[in-house]
C-alpha cells in the first residue's frame, strides 16, 4: 500500500494531484485518527462504494496491513449492501473546498475493523455525496476541477 497522510495532495494516479486529497491511505508503521464514527456515516461510505465511479482503474488487490495474517476479508456486508474491498478507490467531491477526496476501499474495513476516525470534512462530503454516477455526482466533480478527458494521442 501506498502511504500518504489524511487530506495531503495524492499523486497515486500521476495526475490530478492538485485537487485530489487522500483519505484513509494508510501503511503500518504510520499511525491514524481513531474514534467512533456514526452509522449514518458508515451506511453511506458502503452505498458509494458498493459501485463507485473512478476516472481510472487500477489493477492489484491490496491487503490491509494491519490485519496481521490474513490481509483482512475481500467484500464487506452492511445491512443490504456489499462491498468489495481491495481493489476500487472512491472519489468524494468535498463540500466547500475545490478538491475532490480520495480513499481506497479499504477505509471502510478500516473504519469497521480497526476503529479508524476519517477528518470530518470527508465524512460531511460522504453525506452529500450524490450516487455514483449520477448526473448530479459527474456534475460535482467537474466542477471541483476533476477533469476526465482522455490525454490526446
Ligand atoms: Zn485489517
Amino acid at each position: 500500500m501506498v502511504y500518504y497522510p489524511d487530506l495531503s495532495p495524492c499523486n497515486y494516479f500521476g495526475r490530478w494531484q492538485e485537487v485530489l486529497r487522500a483519505v484513509g491511505w494508510h501503511e503500518s508503521g504510520h499511525s491514524f485518527a481513531t474514534g467512533p464514527v456514526s452509522k449514518e456515516v458508515f451506511g453511506a461510505l458502503m452505498r458509494l462504494l458498493s459501485n463507485p465511479w473512478q476516472p481510472v482503474a487500477l489493477a492489484g488487490h491490496q491487503p490491509c496491513p494491519y490485519c496481521r495474517f490474513t490481509g483482512g476479508a475481500a467484500s464487506l456486508q452492511f445491512e443490504d449492501v456489499e462491498v468489495s474491498v481491495g481493489a476500487n478507490n472512491l472519489f468524494v467531491p468535498a463540500r466547500d473546498e475545490a478538491v475532490v477526496y480520495v480513499a481506497p476501499s479499504l477505509i471502510a474495513h478500516y473504519i469497521d475493523a480497526h476503529d479508524y476516525c476519517p477528518p470530518a470534512v470527508f465524512q460531511e462530503a460522504v453525506l452529500d455525496c450524490p450516487e455514483m454516477r449520477s448526473f448530479a455526482y459527474l456534475k460535482k466533480i467537474k466542477e471541483k476541477g476533476l477533469s476526465v478527458a482522455r490525454p490526446a494521442g
